[in-house]
């Protein structure tokens, strides 16, 4: 980043703007290098106030949650990084559906759990997904037959051409783990969103929750990771075709295709980005080889790279209105 660039956020943001922050330390992989400059925004509105002020300079910005859907380069970010820990949950029981609105930095995991606590029935899913409501609003995601657009009844987006307003899941234009923001790489920053729940038997509500947790950690590795790497492909599965070309357990440097589920890759200590990515390079060529098969990243590759291969790079920001 120019030494300018950089002064003048100092002089914007002052003591709030940290430099040269490694991105590791903010992604469930533990992997990439630094962030020229970061900010934590601890409020819906204040993260508004600080991606205004960013756009207003036209510096590079990225926005993340929990770091949970990612792979981060080894040379890291340029431009500014904003963590969002905007946490707050509201929950409307006078409302018909009742509803409740989060922040985009709330983790669904909290969400997930309060909802179950008032017995309120819809998003039990989400209490077993380490994101937060920004990044599964962003990416649709999902699990156990059920996605964030199901229950999803508008967002507040904040839109770098069309400015502050609500969209609803019509506009989101959903589809499997995608949304328009994530297919279209949109300059825009989900804030809060509103979902509908109905009512249910919080007992019932629990039991769910606990038989979830059980599946994942029956069938999913522990360990440091980005979830399920590939989506799967119509009637088949990304792990059952990785697993079926031989790589179960295969690594490169410090990270290593689970041996437990091969749509995983573990950071067994140590691991770079790029040794993450030479496994997903060889389990997509391996898989088109042998199945004719081209498989798409759920993951998303951000930061600088030397070199990445077509199918891990986002379409440039587009200046589309909604
Ligand atoms: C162990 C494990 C299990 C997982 N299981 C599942 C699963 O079952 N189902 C599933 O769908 N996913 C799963 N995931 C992936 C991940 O948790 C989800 O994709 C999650 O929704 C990502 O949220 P995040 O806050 O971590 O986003 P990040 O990883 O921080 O960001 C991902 C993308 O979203 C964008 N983004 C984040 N917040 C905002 C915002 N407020 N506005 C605009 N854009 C934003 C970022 O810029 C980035 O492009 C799993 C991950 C792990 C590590």
């Amino acid at each position: 980043m120019r030494k300018e660039v950089l002064e003048t956020l100092r002089s914007v943001f002052g003591s709030d703007l940290q430099e040269s922050v490694q991105m590791a330390n903010f992604t469930t992989m533990n992997v990439g290098g630094p962030a020229d400059a970061l900010l934590i925004a601890h409020s819906a509105d204040q993260l508004a106030d600080m991606i205004a002020k960013v756009w207003a300079m036209d510096v590079p910005l990225k926005v993340l949650g929990s770091g949970s859907n990612l792979l981060i380069s080894d040379k890291g970010i340029r431009g500014v990084v904003i963590i969002n820990h905007a946490h707050n949950i509201k929950i409307n029981t006078r409302s018909q559906p009742v509803t409740v609105w989060a922040e985009s930095g709330a983790l669904m995991i909290n969400l997930g759990r309060q909802l179950a606590l008032r017995g309120l029935s819809g998003m039990e899913w989400a209490a077993t997904i380490p994101g937060t409501v920004g990044g599964a609003v962003y990416g649709n995601a999902g699990a156990f037959g059920r996605e964030t657009c199901s229950s999803l009844v508008k967002a507040d987006v904040l839109h770098r051409v069309s400015g502050r307003s609500d969209w609803t899941c019509e506009q989101l234009q959903y589809s499997y783990r995608a949304s328009l923001l994530k297919r279209e790489t949109e300059e825009a920053v989900i804030l809060s969103a509103t979902f509908e729940l109905s009512g249910g038997d919080a007992q019932k509500i629990k039991a769910d929750i606990d038989s979830y947790r059980e599946r994942r950690s029956r069938n999913q590795p522990p360990g440091a990771s980005m979830g399920s790497v590939f989506r799967n492909p119509p009637n088949d599965k990304a792990g059952r075709l990785i697993e079926a070309v031989g790589l179960k357990g295969k690594r490169i440097g410090g990270a290593v295709i689970s041996p437990k589920h091969a749509n995983f890759i573990i950071n067994e200590g140590g691991a770079r980005a790029k040794d993450i990515l030479d496994l997903l390079v060889l389990a997509r060529e391996s898989v088109e080889k042998q199945f004719n098969i081209a498989l798409i990243p759920e993951i998303e590759a951000i930061g600088d790279w030397d070199h990445l291969p077509e199918f891990l790079q986002t379409k440039p920001a587009s200046k589309a209105v909604k």
